[in-house]
């Protein structure tokens, strides 16, 4: 009996591993995509391992971003409140690091204060204001990125750069805030030398608030299709869909 059991589990390791092998693509995606990483700091000269991979996990079911944080991946990014709030929960035992990186409508700004660390997509004060009164006073202050609008897109959310300094000057005055940098999207299908520039603006943009006096240190620059420019031009995070979770529908 004991022999039959043991020859049993056995078996049961063996063929629940080749499972995992066979049915996680998620940690082979974050595999690859972490080489695209390092040879992209490498390539670009960048300090090993500056560059944070913050998973956008958008759409995708809980059981999903289990499977990535099973690879060591702590942080991840959604878009839609309600569909973060409905899967938080059950991975509280995971103790991850969320960002909100959508567009924000007033009457979510309390439920986003109290429920994420990072929001990356400030652009106005209004918001960043009703941030700051209903972040909740037994948490540490609420990361903070601006949104620029690098592109200039008229249809896209985003702070202008002529507007950048003076919502930055007001954002970090706010003490329930804690301003850390910056954060853009810029205009899909543009060729690689204007994403470059693109992207080189916003490093600029940072390195003159941090000689106003700021004290910024990221830069959330990168997706799945342009990592390697937005590396390239100083981002310190990449927010990563698509190449983790596969294409959206
Ligand atoms: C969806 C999304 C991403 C990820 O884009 P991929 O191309 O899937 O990697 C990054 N940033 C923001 C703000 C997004 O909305």
């Amino acid at each position: 009996m004991l022999a039959f059991q043991a020859n049993f589990d056995t078996h049961f390791t063996a063929y629940s591993s080749q499972q995992v092998t066979m049915q996680n693509p998620i940690a082979d995606n974050i595999t690859q995509i972490r080489a695209r990483i390092r040879s992209a700091e490498k390539k670009f000269d960048r300090i090993p391992g500056i560059v944070q991979l913050i998973a956008v996990s958008k759409t995708r079911a809980a059981n999903e971003l289990r499977k990535a944080a099973q690879t060591g991946i702590k942080d991840f990014a959604e878009n839609y409140l309600q569909e973060a709030l409905t899967k938080q929960p059950a991975l509280a035992d995971l103790h991850l690091t969320w960002h909100f990186i959508g567009p924000i409508q007033s009457n979510k700004t309390a439920d986003i204060a109290t429920h994420f660390d990072w929001v990356q997509s400030v652009d106005r004060l209004k918001i960043a204001r009703r941030l700051n009164e209903q972040r909740p006073q037994h948490l540490t202050p609420l990361n903070i990125c601006l949104q620029v609008n690098i592109s200039n897109e008229k249809t896209k959310s985003g702070v202008s750069l002529s507007e950048l300094d003076q919502l930055a000057l007001q954002i970090s005055q706010l003490p329930r805030l804690k301003l850390r940098g910056l954060m853009a999207i810029p205009a899909p299908d543009q060729s690689e030398s204007a994403l470059r520039s693109d992207f080189a603006e916003m490093r600029k943009a940072l390195n003159k608030l941090n000689d106003q006096g700021f004290n910024l240190d990221t830069l959330s620059m990168g997706m799945t299709n342009d990592l390697e420019c937005a590396i390239a031009e100083g981002a310190t995070m990449v927010r990563i869909g698509t190449a983790i979770f596969g294409s959206r529908d």
